[in-house]
């Protein structure tokens, strides 16, 4: 049997050590498009500079167990009818497919001018924000950053980047245009009024109901007739799923996300599954949220399941804990524990940073974790 992950981020990693038992005439591939894994929820951190790029990686291969082959290759194209997958260099087929491929940013349809604004779903994106942001600092009379959306991660960006601009002794203005009537609406009233008194001490100008409208690669419009000369624009609205073409029908949530079986399968094909971001795991009504957690726990269960599907045994279905989630912002925090007990403040900020460095790739990155949080 060959077996195909598309991914090596939490899920895919996760998968790779459960299909690490399977011997004999079985082959194994993982495929990612980059060297490395990236521990994204530290990427505003990376982007502001408070965190090194390195601090928040690792290559894969030296965190693959033995016998799962390694192929850095950027896959373009999956077509489940026939079977395989195509990546820039090759077509290989398989029996066993399972897409952790994660998310990429969603414009929505928006296409102006992309190539001058800024993303941060990758690595490679944070580290372009922190090289240009200083850059765009030091010759901008009256620096402006401009996010579209007010989701956590423009709320985290924006307060990096302010932190950078303190730190370079520069006044800098910022806005965030969000298109919705309200604000991270998955979140308590005394939750909101604390984000919203972090906002007006941060001086962040957020603009509900309002959205990009223009962008020329270096002016904005607003819908609402707001113009801003000169802005580095960051856009901050939203992640659909990553891989660019598929070919096959299978049931899709609008961010692209597969909706899975309770075994974590694409029920449309036999021997396909997806884990992680890429899939859409049924959960009391809705569809979970996308958080490392879940990608490493249904990883590791999609991984068990299809080595229990070549072995004929009954699969298991995939039953998600959540421990919680943090928003960490730069001198205090929002957050959920254990279901329902809240948390905030530098509490919060340290959980956040020692759950980054528990769930990081090696041990030297998990220190460098351990130590912040300390410091916070
Ligand atoms: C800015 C930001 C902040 C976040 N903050 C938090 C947080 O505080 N807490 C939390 O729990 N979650 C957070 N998340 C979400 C969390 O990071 C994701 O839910 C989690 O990483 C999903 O894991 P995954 O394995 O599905 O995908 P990923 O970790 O994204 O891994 C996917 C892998 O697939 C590879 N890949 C993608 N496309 C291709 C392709 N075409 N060909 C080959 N390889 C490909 C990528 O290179 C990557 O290595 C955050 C995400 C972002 C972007």
């Amino acid at each position: 049997m060959v077996i195909i992950i598309l991914g090596g981020g939490f899920a895919g990693l996760a998968a790779a050590r459960k299909l690490a038992v399977l011997q004999g005439n079985h082959q194994v591939f993982l495929f990612d498009k980059n060297s490395y894994s990236t521990m994204l929820p530290s990427l505003p951190d990376a982007a502001g500079g408070r965190m090194p790029p390195q601090f928040l990686k690792e290559e894969i291969a030296r965190l693959l167990p033995e016998g799962i082959e390694f192929k850095n290759e950027n896959v373009c194209l999956v077509d489940l009818e026939n079977r395989f997958i195509k990546t820039e260099k090759n077509q290989y087929c398989f029996d066993y497919l399972l897409f952790a491929a994660g998310s990429t940013s969603n414009f929505y349809g928006f296409n102006q001018s992309l190539e001058r604004l800024y993303t941060l779903t990758t690595l490679t994106e944070a580290e372009r924000i922190r090289e240009d942001f200083a850059g765009y600092l030091y010759r901008a009379p009256h620096p402006h950053l401009v996010l579209s959306g007010a989701g956590y991660t423009a709320l985290e960006l924006a307060g990096n980047l302010s932190f950078a601009a303190q730190k370079s002794q520069k006044t800098l203005r910022i806005t965030l245009a969000e298109r919705a009537p309200d604000f991270l609406p998955f979140l308590s009233s005394s939750q909101k009024e604390r984000i919203r008194r972090y906002i007006k001490r941060m001086k962040f100008d957020l603009k509900l109901n309002d959205f990009i409208e223009v962008f020329d690669g270096r002016n904005v419009r607003l819908h609402s007739g707001a113009e801003f000369e000169d802005v580095f624009f960051c856009w901050t609205a939203g992640t659909k799923f990553a891989i660019p073409q598929i070919i096959g029908k299978m049931d899709l949530l609008a961010d692209g996300r597969i909706v899975v079986d309770e075994c974590l399968r694409a029920p449309q094909y036999d021997g396909v599954f997806a884990a992680g971001d890429s899939a859409a795991m049924a959960c009391g009504g809705g569809y979970l949220r996308k958080a490392v957690n879940f990608a490493i726990y249904s990883g590791a269960r999609a991984g068990d399941n299809i080595v229990r599907s070549i072995r004929s045994k009954r699969l298991k279905p995939f039953r998600a804990v959540d421990l919680g989630w943090v928003i960490p912002l730069i001198d205090d925090s929002v957050g959920v524990v254990f279901g329902k007990i809240p948390v905030c403040g530098r509490l919060g900020l340290r959980m956040h940073y020692f759950m980054c460095g528990y769930r990081n790739f090696n041990w030297t990155n998990r220190r460098r974790f351990f130590q912040f949080s300390l410091t916070l």
